[in-house]
C-alpha cells in the first residue's frame, strides 16, 4: 500500500493521471480526450469528451456476471412488504419506467420530479431518468406543499412523479394532497403525473394530467429502452438544498464525474466489493440517498438495501436483523439514528449475527463520542466517520479505508480526502490558515474533483457569488462549516458559519422558517436559531414579535398561537421544519444598524457566553428571551 499522504499527494499534483486511473472503475462508450478542464474558473469539466451512463454502470454492465444476484432490496415495515430485484429484474423495471416516461413525451435533458416515499418504484424513476438522459430531482417525502411548490418552479418538471402515500410509524401520509396544493400554487404546471398507488390513501384525479403507472407499465412489459450515452458533463439530477438567504438551491451535478467519484468512493473509502450487500438508512430524497442508497452500492455490483420504515419497529432490532439476512458488509447512517437506537435495549445489538458487517459510516452531522462509543463497542466494528454535503456529493473527510491504514479519532471525521485541496480560511483576512489547531472556515481550492456540484441549476452567478472567493490567483470554495485541524491532518468541524441549521441530520435554512411564520398575521417579525438538542443535534426555536401584545399576558392565546405557527410551518415546510417552540417577545435583540443578533439568541438558548454585546440597541430585549429560556 503506498502511503495515504502520497495516494492523496499525487490527486492533486498528477491530477489527471489518477483520475483517469479512477475512470477505469466506469464503463465509457467512448474515452475522455481531456480529463480536467478548468480553463474557466470555477466552472470545471471532468473527462471532456468522454460518453457515459449511469443507469449502464449501475445496472446493465453488471448483467454479464451476476444478472441473478440481488440489486435492489426493498423492505417495507410499514407495509410488510419485502421483495428482492435482481440486476436482470431491476434492468427489466427501470426500462418499464423509461418506456412510460418516453410514452408521457420526456426527452433528454427534460426534468422529471420524483417526489415519492422509500418504495422500489422511486429506484426505477431514478434510474429511469438516468438512462434516458433525463435530469431528476427527487424531493423529499417530508416536505410540505411550500417547499415542493418552490422545487416544481425551480426546475419545471415535464413529469411529477408521485404516489399516494407514504408510511410513518404506521401512520399513512398521504401525498397526493400535497402534490396538488405544490402544483396550485407554483406557476409552473408538468404535463402529466405519474402516481403509484399503493391503495394507501384515495386519490382526487385531475383528469388528463393524472396517469397511473400500473397499468402503463403492463403495456411495456417487453419494451426495450436502450441506454443514451452522455456526455460526461451532461447533468445527471438536480437535488435542493437550503443555505442563508433566499430560495432553496438546485445542486446540480454531472454523469461521467459523478460516476467516475462513486466508483472510486466504494472502493478506496467504503470498501464494498460486488456481489456483497450495502445498507444505507437515508431517504432517496437526500444526497446520502442519491450516491449511497442507488447509485454508488449500484455502480459497485453490490445489493443495495432500500428501507421503508422506523429505526425501532416493530423493535430496535430491526436493522441489525436486516444485517444478519442479508449479510450486509458496509452500512451508512446518521447519528442521530444511532442516538434513537441507544434508548433501546442494548440486547438487540446482541441478538443477530453481525459478523458480515465489515464498518458502519456515520455522516450528515457532528458524531458525539458517547454515541460513536455505545455503538462501536455494541456492534465491535470501525465506526467511520466522514464528512460531506449535498453540493459535494460524495466525502471531503474521512479515513479513506482502502488506501489508509490510519486510525479514526473521536470527534474527527478523518483527513482531506483524495481529490480534495481541503484548507482552512482565516474569516476575516480570507488568508489560509497553515498551522495546526486554528479555527477557521473548511474551504476547497478548485478545481472541485470529479463528482461535486457543477453549478446551481439555471443559476450560474448564484453557484460563483454563493461558494467561492478568491484569493489572489486562486479560487476556492467554501463549505461555510468552521474546522479546526490538528498536528496529524485530521479535521474537526465545528458548525456551520451560516444560517444553516442540522435537525436530525436534515439540513434547514431558518431563513425559511422565519419567512414561513412571518407570514402569520399576528407576528411582526420573528427569528430563528438552531439550539442544541441531546436527541436530534439540533432543534430549531424561533422568537416572534406579535403585532397584538396584549397576547403577551394571556398564556392561552398564546398557546392558541404557538399552534397555529407550527401547522403553517408543517404546511409550508413540512413537520421537520417546526420548531420546537415558538416564544413570543416585544422586540427581538438587535444591532444599532438593525442587524438581529442571532448568535446571542442562540448563545442564551445554550446557556453560553453570548460574548460582545456593545454594539446591541436594546439589552432589554436580550433579556426578554433570557427570561424566557429561563423561565
Ligand atoms: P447536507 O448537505 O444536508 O448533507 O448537510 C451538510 C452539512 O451537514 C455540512 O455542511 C455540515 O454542517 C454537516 N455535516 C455533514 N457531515 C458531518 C460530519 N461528519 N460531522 C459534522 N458535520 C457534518
Amino acid at each position: 500500500m503506498t502511503s495515504y499522504a502520497e495516494f492523496h499527494r499525487r490527486s492533486l499534483e498528477d491530477r489527471d493521471a489518477f483520475w483517469a486511473e479512477q475512470a477505469q472503475l466506469v464503463d465509457w462508450k467512448t474515452q475522455a480526450t481531456q480529463i480536467c478542464d478548468y480553463s474557466k474558473p470555477p466552472f470545471v469539466n471532468w473527462f471532456v469528451g468522454g460518453s457515459t451512463n449511469l443507469c449502464h454502470n449501475a445496472v446493465d454492465r453488471h448483467l454479464k456476471d451476476r444478472a441473478d444476484q440481488a440489486a435492489l432490496i426493498f423492505v417495507s415495515t410499514e407495509t410488510h412488504q419485502e421483495r428482492v430485484y435482481s440486476f436482470r429484474e431491476l434492468h427489466a423495471e427501470v426500462q418499464r419506467m423509461a418506456a412510460v416516461l418516453i410514452e408521457l413525451g420526456v426527452k433528454k435533458s427534460d426534468r422529471v420530479l420524483i417526489y415519492m416515499p422509500m418504495i422500489a418504484e422511486a429506484a426505477f424513476a431514478m434510474l429511469a431518468c438516468a438512462r434516458m438522459g433525463a435530469i431528476h430531482s427527487v424531493v423529499f417525502g417530508g416536505f410540505a406543499s411550500g417547499s415542493l411548490a418552490s422545487r416544481i418552479e425551480d426546475a419545471s418538471p415535464k413529469v411529477i412523479i408521485s404516489a399516494d402515500a407514504g408510511s410513518r410509524g404506521g401512520k399513512v401520509v398521504a401525498y397526493k394532497p400535497l402534490l396538488d396544493e405544490a402544483i396550485r400554487l407554483s406557476s409552473h404546471k408538468p404535463d402529466s403525473v405519474l402516481l403509484v398507488d399503493r391503495g394507501l390513501a384515495t386519490m382526487n384525479w385531475v383528469a388528463g394530467r393524472d396517469k397511473l403507472w400500473e397499468p402503463l407499465r403492463q403495456k411495456h412489459l417487453d419494451t426495450v429502452v436502450p441506454c443514451e450515452w452522455l456526455d460526461a458533463s451532461h447533468p445527471s439530477y438536480t437535488l435542493y438544498t437550503s443555505g442563508t438567504t433566499g430560495k432553496p438551491k438546485g445542486v446540480q451535478r454531472d454523469t461521467g464525474g459523478y460516476a467516475v467519484a462513486l466508483a472510486a468512493s466504494m472502493k478506496h473509502i467504503y470498501c464494498g466489493n460486488a456481489g456483497e450487500t450495502y445498507f444505507a438508512t437515508s431517504d432517496i430524497g437526500w444526497v446520502v440517498g442519491h450516491s449511497y442508497i442507488i447509485y454508488g452500492p449500484l455502480i459497485a455490483g453490490m445489493a443495495t438495501i432500500m428501507y421503508e420504515g422506523l429505526p425501532i419497529r416493530p423493535n430496535g432490532g430491526i436493522w441489525w436483523s436486516l444485517v444478519e439476512k442479508y449479510k450486509v458488509t458496509v452500512m451508512f447512517s446518521a447519528p442521530t439514528a444511532i442516538r434513537v437506537l441507544k434508548k433501546q435495549d442494548p440486547v438487540l445489538l446482541k441478538k443477530y449475527d453481525l459478523s458480515s458487517l465489515r464498518a458502519l459510516f456515520l455522516a450528515g452531522e457532528p458524531l458525539d463520542q458517547p454515541t460513536a462509543q455505545w455503538i462501536s463497542e455494541g456492534l465491535g466494528r470501525p465506526i467511520v466517520d466522514n464528512y460531506w454535503q449535498t453540493e459535494t456529493g460524495w466525502p471531503i473527510l474521512a479515513i479513506s479505508k482502502g488506501v489508509d491504514d490510519a486510525p479514526t479519532k473521536f470527534g474527527s471525521p478523518g483527513k482531506a480526502v483524495y481529490g480534495y485541496d481541503v484548507k482552512l480560511i482565516d474569516e476575516n483576512t480570507g488568508a489560509e490558515l497553515k498551522g495546526a489547531n486554528q479555527k477557521g472556515v473548511v474551504a476547497i481550492e478548485g478545481p472541485l474533483p470529479p463528482g461535486c456540484l457543477q453549478t446551481v441549476w439555471g443559476d450560474n452567478d448564484r453557484f460563483v457569488s454563493t461558494y467561492w472567493n478568491t484569493i489572489p490567483g486562486r479560487m476556492i470554495y467554501s463549505t461555510f462549516d468552521w474546522g479546526i485541524r490538528d498536528e496529524d491532518g485530521y479535521y474537526f468541524i465545528l458548525g456551520r458559519t451560516d444560517d444553516v441549521i442540522n435537525v436530525a441530520g436534515h439540513r434547514l435554512g431558518t431563513r425559511e422558517i422565519e419567512e414561513s411564520i412571518a407570514g402569520h398575521p399576528n407576528v411582526a417579525e420573528v427569528a430563528v436559531v438552531g439550539v442544541a438538542d441531546q436527541l436530534k443535534g439540533q432543534v430549531a426555536m424561533a422568537f416572534a414579535v406579535v403585532k397584538d401584545t396584549r397576547l403577551l399576558t394571556d398564556e392561552a392565546a398564546k398557546l392558541k398561537l404557538e399552534g397555529e405557527i407550527m401547522k403553517r410551518v408543517d404546511g409550508d415546510l413540512g413537520a421537520l421544519a417546526r420548531p420546537a417552540r415558538v416564544r413570543f417577545v416585544t422586540v427581538l435583540p438587535k444591532t444599532r444598524s438593525g442587524k438581529c443578533l442571532r448568535r446571542a439568541i442562540q448563545a442564551v438558548c445554550e446557556g453560553r457566553d453570548p460574548g460582545d454585546l456593545t454594539t446591541m440597541e436594546d439589552p432589554a430585549a436580550l433579556q426578554q428571551i433570557k427570561d424566557l429560556v429561563a423561565g
